[in-house]
């Protein structure tokens, strides 16, 4: 699965240019398809109803689903209920009262939450080492600052 943005047609667009690369090789991908019917609870209850594309590599012949960033892989709850379960979380609500708040199920925040815990040590990484590429000292202040 790939993460892709939310408007179809700039995927699209995408797809057909050769501007999407292939996680596995960086060969173009190009469309193969779709996937199929996902419902996605979003805050509130409602149902967003998302048939992702499919794509193929040119390169290795992998396929993959193309994932609008709303859409987690493998959640039935889209990224923004799950996102502010996690920062209700981090300010130190429990998971029954953030249940209560999105009318989703304790054991399905706690879910969540313990997904997230396993894999926090990976990510602070990841994004440790992504914040240094972009600015290797960020207190100090960058030459718009000083002058
Ligand atoms: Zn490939």
């Amino acid at each position: 699965m790939l993460t892709v943005g939310n408007d179809e047609a700039e995927v699209e667009r995408r797809l057909s240019e050769g501007r999407l690369e292939c996680p596995v090789c960086a060969a173009p991908l190009r469309g193969w398809g779709h996937g199929r019917v996902r419902v996605i609870r979003l805050a509130g209850g409602t149902g967003w109803r998302a048939r992702p594309r499919r794509a193929i590599c040119a390169g290795c012949g992998t396929t993959h689903v193309l994932l609008p960033a709303g859409m987690l892989a493998r959640r039935a709850d889209s990224a923004a209920v799950i996102g502010a379960a996690l920062a209700g979380a981090a300010a130190g609500l429990g998971h029954r009262t953030l249940a209560a708040r999105l009318g989703r199920a304790a054991s399905t925040v706690r879910g969540w939450l313990r997904r997230l815990a396993s894999r926090a040590e990976p990510l602070r990484s990841a994004f440790t080492a992504l914040a240094c590429a972009l600015d290797a000292d960020p207190l100090l202040p960058g030459p718009g600052l000083l002058t």
